[in-house]
């Protein structure tokens, strides 16, 4: 599908408005959620290693803040815009609020191809753009966190440099941090165990076993590689796993530690390297219409779409990206009778646990990593209940009931409170 024309935010828009049209609200209950509280475009001007100053472009959006504190991570990537951190900042307001998390949603994001960049440029412009939004974060505010491209070492420099400004360490100013400097034991594997749970889930409620099942992952970020592991560990068979420059596919299965082992040293290396019995190359574009039963989109948005939705031939869908499926193909996947379990819910689990992250901060005591996934277990069936529930009582696919579900907290919350904080 042409870039272009593909805009997320409309995209979040016309989602939103059905499911109010399925609570039966009015445009007038949830107004404030179609525009974004507040839009920050920030310029950040760094010297690069040779010397030359380059200048970069940040954003900061702020979708909605009444449940809580803004809450989302900062995308460092080449295709960044506005648009996309709009899109990414209310589906953090509709995610927090799935999974019952006292946070509102925002986001963040650097045009930058973080890869290009030394480890001194990288700091550099992080402490810059920390300094740079400073003025609307902070804990009780705004959260951020990490996201596609950003890692725990910059929530690291994020919050030093926040934090220098008031001469004291302000740890919950940002998530997602080193466990060495107050960070929370699970949070890099946690998006990947609520993308599990959700598998088991929906397996359960659909009635397919386990060993039957034959699952690809797109992308092996934090996302899809902790997924596509626990995934293989319950006994499915993962037989496609991918990075940036293409796909592997065996239909007896890949090994998925060996892939992982295979990309340690470089995440981007060419997959066409990974040599192991019965395995072909595909690129991402045929992974996601490649033969399985399970497809995990776990890379950037946009993947299915008007044009490649019909030759789906995955029966189940568990979103590990932020909008991997535009509302175009939602439709046609939901004739298909595919059962998509929808992105604010699958990966919902970053966020969960880096609010019980920030609850360590906030308390200043740290939990044991046991003590970290089982809560998230909790949190996530609990969420995946109600929207099943909804979903089935409803006869409405799971986005939408996703969206009901948020919906309904929001707007009853917004009714108590009145006019100010939106
Ligand atoms: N970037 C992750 C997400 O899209 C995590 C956000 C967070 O932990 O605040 O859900």
């Amino acid at each position: 599908m042409d870039k272009k024309s593909y805009n997320p935010y409309d995209n979040m828009l016309e989602v939103l408005d059905s499911a109010a049209a399925e609570l039966g609200l009015d445009k007038q209950d949830y107004i404030t959620l179609r525009t974004p509280d507040r839009e920050l475009k920030v310029s950040l001007p760094i010297k690069m290693d040779d010397g030359h100053t380059e200048v970069f472009e940040g954003y900061r959006v702020q979708h909605s803040n009444i449940l809580g504190p803004y809450k989302g991570g900062i995308r460092y990537h080449q295709d960044v815009n506005i648009d996309e951190v709009k899109a990414l900042a209310a589906w953090m307001t509709i995610k927090c609020a799935v999974v019952n998390i006292p946070y509102g949603g925002g986001k963040g994001g650097i045009k930058v191809d973080a890869r290009k960049l030394s480890e001194g440029e990288k700091k550099r412009l992080t402490q810059k753009f920390a300094l740079a939004i400073s003025p609307i974060v902070g804990p009780t505010k705004d959260i951020p966190a990490p996201d596609v491209g950003s890692t725990p070492q910059i929530m690291a420099w994020f919050m030093d440099a926040y934090s220098s400004q008031f001469h004291e360490n302000i740890p919950g100013v940002v998530t997602g941090k080193p466990v060495e400097v107050f960070g929370s034991k699970g949070r890099g594997i946690a998006t990947g165990y609520g993308i599990m749970y959700c598998f088991k889930k929906v397996l359960e409620k659909t009635g397919k076993k386990m060993s039957d099942v034959k699952v690809a992952v797109q992308g092996f970020g934090n996302v899809g590689s902790v997924s596509a592991k626990l995934i293989s560990d319950l006994g499915a068979k993962v037989v496609a796993c991918s990075n940036v420059t293409g796909a592997v596919y065996c239909k007896d299965g890949i090994d998925v530690a060996e892939f992982e082992k295979f990309l340690s040293d470089d995440k981007d290396r060419d997959v066409k390297e990974f040599k192991a019995n019965g395995v072909e190359y595909m690129s991402n574009a045929d992974l996601i219409v490649c033969d399985c039963d399970v497809l995990v989109p776990a890379a950037l948005e946009d993947q299915i779409n008007e044009t490649n939705a019909k030759n789906v031939k995955a029966k189940i869908i568990v979103e590990g990206a932020n909008g991997p499926t535009t509302v175009a193909a939602d439709q046609i996947l939901s004739d298909m009778g595919i059962v998509l379990v929808p992105d604010i819910l699958a990966n919902a689990g970053g966020v969960t646990v880096s609010y019980f992250e920030w609850v360590q901060n906030n308390q200043n005591f740290y939990w044991t990593e046991q003590e970290v996934i089982s809560k998230l277990e909790h949190q996530m069936d609990e969420a995946f209940e109600e929207v099943w529930k909804t979903s089935t009582e409803n006869k409405v696919s799971m986005r939408t009931a996703a969206y009901m579900v948020a919906l309904n907290r929001l707007v009853t919350a917004k009714k108590y409170k009145g006019e100010f904080l939106s």
